[in-house]
């Protein structure tokens, strides 16, 4: 299925949220239904027979794919979030940023021992979050069965860090 119109409606913001970012907005694609289910449709394919247990989404746009993603596999939607958001118990995880470190967070009894993991997020850039997210999975022992974005930044190179898992994307700059 051609994604060019998913793609065309992808807005460049530029110097967004610092300078010299060119910000990925995808408001455009959520704000048509047809574009966003189409989003939505192509994301999941690839593992519609994979037997997918837990979808986790990464804070915040994920949660916005991961959960009719989740629906479509019959799987349960778990959240990936920020520090201090998650009320009950959490295992952490701190990574590099370009400058600085930052931490992700999930419930301790969110996953279960081998566990089937699908993980969603809006945007792959440099794999960072993907791979503290998947080290985080990880931690808890889930066994993770791919990685899916709307649009992935090849250039730089994000997938690299996630070369032991299957990386799906939809829209690629
Ligand atoms: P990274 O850890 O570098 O792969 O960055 C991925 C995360 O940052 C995702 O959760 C994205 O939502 C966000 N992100 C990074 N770069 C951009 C961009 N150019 N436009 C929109 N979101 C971005």
């Amino acid at each position: 299925m051609p994604s060019k119109d998913i793609e065309n409606a992808i807005r460049d913001i530029p110097d967004f949220p610092k300078k010299g970012i060119i910000f990925k907005d995808i408001t455009p694609v959520l704000s048509d239904i047809h574009l966003l289910r189409k989003s939505i449709d192509l994301m999941v394919e690839p593992f519609m027979n994979q037997k997918i247990d837990v979808v986790v989404g990464i804070e915040s746009r994920g949660f916005i794919f991961g959960t009719p993603i989740a629906d479509k596999l019959n799987a349960s939607f778990v959240p990936v979030r920020k520090p201090g958001k998650l009320p009950y118990k959490t295992e952490q995880i701190s990574y590099e940023l370009e400058y600085g470190t930052d931490s992700l967070e999930i419930h301790k009894d969110s996953i279960k021992e081998k566990q089937k993991i699908l993980i969603v997020d809006d945007l792959l850039a440099t794999g960072g979050t993907a791979e503290a997210t998947c080290n985080l999975i990880s931690k808890l022992k889930g066994n993770i069965c791919g990685f899916v974005v709307l649009i992935e930044l090849e250039f730089l190179e994000g997938r690299k860090k996630l070369n032991q898992y299957n990386v799906h994307s939809i829209v690629k700059y």
